[in-house]
């Protein structure tokens, strides 16, 4: 099985420290859930994997089985098996989703290996089906703007189809309704398995009512401050982050 370490990450945005050294093992097979008070890093923490470049890793590494991510394009990062988010050609118009997520398929395949366009058609139908959507969404052109919630199935949809080792989600719960809620949750919980993990970033614990994490983990002041098992996402629903901050000593 794959491994995804986090050692010792730090992280700047124009000079100003927000990650203070984040340690995170995920292999595939487990589900973990990073939660925390807003402003904490959590989002800096998925896009300094993702590459962004706004966000300068000053200390620490990211590795998938071993191989430095953070020297990789972005693109070599998702042909290495990691999906970083809902990912836009944005400076490609007149691309519809399907003919995206086709060339984002062969694109992780070695050449002559590409997904044939039956088999390709037969998968796009079952996941969109499975995950409730308007199959006009695949002839949709991705410029075109999709409102939040159907961002956030296509997002899914993208992992159904990718099948990455592991996916970095960011606030999918976000503005979902309870129905998109259990539809992006169910996409999630299809992919579980032995050859796949998650890190699902959010501020709620409502979305981790559908997905039960594996390991859960508090971000405070750019650092995981605690960890634990689902018990401890349940506490933290009843009773806020301020318990953690009194064990810990941490003034706001
Ligand atoms: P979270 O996702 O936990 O809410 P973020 O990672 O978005 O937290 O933000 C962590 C800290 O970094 C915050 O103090 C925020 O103001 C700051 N920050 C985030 N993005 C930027 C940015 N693009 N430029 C400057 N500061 C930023
Ligand atoms: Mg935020
Ligand atoms: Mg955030």
């Amino acid at each position: 099985a794959s491994v995804l370490e986090i050692k010792g990450l730090h992280v700047e945005i124009d000079g100003k420290e927000i990650l203070k050294g984040v340690d995170l093992t995920i292999r595939q097979g487990e589900i973990h859930a990073v939660m925390g008070p807003n402003g904490t890093g959590k989002s800096t923490l998925a896009q300094a994997i993702m590459g962004h470049p706004r966000y300068d890793v000053t200390q620490g590494e990211v590795l998938l089985d071993g191989e430095n991510v953070l020297e990789m394009e972005v693109d070599e990062r998702a042909q290495a098996g990691l999906f970083l988010g809902m990912q836009y050609p944005s400076e490609i118009s007149g691309v519809t989703n399907s003919d995206f997520l086709r060339s984002a398929i062969n694109a992780q395949r070695e050449e002559g290996d590409e997904i044939n366009l039956m088999q390709f058609i037969k998968k796009l139908d079952k996941n969109m089906n499975y995950l409730e959507m308007d199959l006009d969404m695949s002839t949709r052109y991705l410029n075109e703007g999709f409102s939040g919630g159907e961002k956030k199935r296509n997002e899914i949809l993208q992992l159904m189809m990718l099948e990455p080792k592991f996916g970095i989600l960011d606030e999918i719960d976000s503005g979902l309704d309870i129905d998109a809620l259990k539809v992006v949750s169910k996409g999630i919980n299809e992919l579980r398995g032995e050859e796949f993990g998650a890190l699902i970033i959010t501020h709620y614990q409502r979305l981790l009512n559908y997905i039960t994490p594996d390991y859960v983990h508090v971000m405070m002041q750019g650092r995981v401050v605690k960890s634990g098992g689902e018990e401890l996402s349940r506490r933290l629903e009843a009773e806020g982050y301020d318990w953690i901050k009194e064990e810990l000593g941490i003034e706001d």
